[in-house]
């Protein structure tokens, strides 16, 4: 892709520039390109607005449409933000709560995205050993939900035909049989379950580094 020649610009108009809006630098504001065959083709980074924005905190381009920069550590701060505007409600609302609660032990799994082990999930059993490997500060493991999985006879059929000849069909009570049979075999293998964090508590486990 290369920028739009100087005899074919006079047939584009610049966009009206306002607020905190910039010509784009990759269609210096035309919105379209050329491309390897000599067509017209939309310019990507600004979707074809010709207009750009960039970050006020960390200077990059931010992705067109958004009111926001999401990029690097604009991206962390947000989520720091996030994070502790989500810990101060739960506390208002009697939401964090200790390991040793009763509604601890109702979990078979929790969740921490500060806890690198097995990408933040802990199950109850390993709390113990997973806790004690942790740099000293304070961490919130929030409670999860028990997602059991599913299969789609619908899709297991779609791929099927896909590969059949032309006029493979499947009919209603063919999907309903298959449908059956998977959720029966879904139910006797239990240990697909997923959990998903859900943030209705959270239980504050604070590490003093005091080695004992
Ligand atoms: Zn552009
Ligand atoms: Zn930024």
């Amino acid at each position: 892709m290369t920028k739009l020649p100087e005899h074919l610009r006079k047939y584009f108009n610049l966009p009206r520039i306002c607020g905190d809006y910039q010509y784009c630098p990759d269609c210096d504001g035309y919105g379209v390109l050329l491309n390897e065959n000599e067509k017209l083709a939309r310019c990507g980074p600004c979707r074809q607005s010709g207009l750009v924005q960039y970050c006020e905190h960390c200077g990059k381009r931010m992705e067109f449409g958004y009111t926001k920069c999401w990029k690097g550590a604009c991206r962390e701060e947000r989520v720091a933000i996030r994070e502790k505007a989500v810990l101060e409600k739960a506390r208002e609302e009697g939401r964090i709560l200790s390991l040793s609660s009763p509604e601890a032990a109702e979990q078979l799994c929790f969740y921490c995205s500060k806890i690198g082990h097995n990408n933040g999930y802990i199950w109850y059993d390993d709390l113990d050993w997973v806790l004690d490997d942790l740099e000293p500060g304070t961490y919130y493991l929030t409670s999860t939900t028990p997602c059991p999985p599913f299969i789609s006879a619908d899709n297991i059929i779609e791929s099927l035909c896909e590969n059949s000849y032309e006029e493979a069909d499947v009919d209603g009570k063919e999907y309903t049989s298959l449908q059956k049979a998977l959720d029966t075999w879904l139910e006797n293998v239990q240990h697909l379950t997923t959990y998903e964090p859900d943030e209705n508590y959270f239980f504050e486990v604070i590490i003093d580094g005091q080695d004992c």
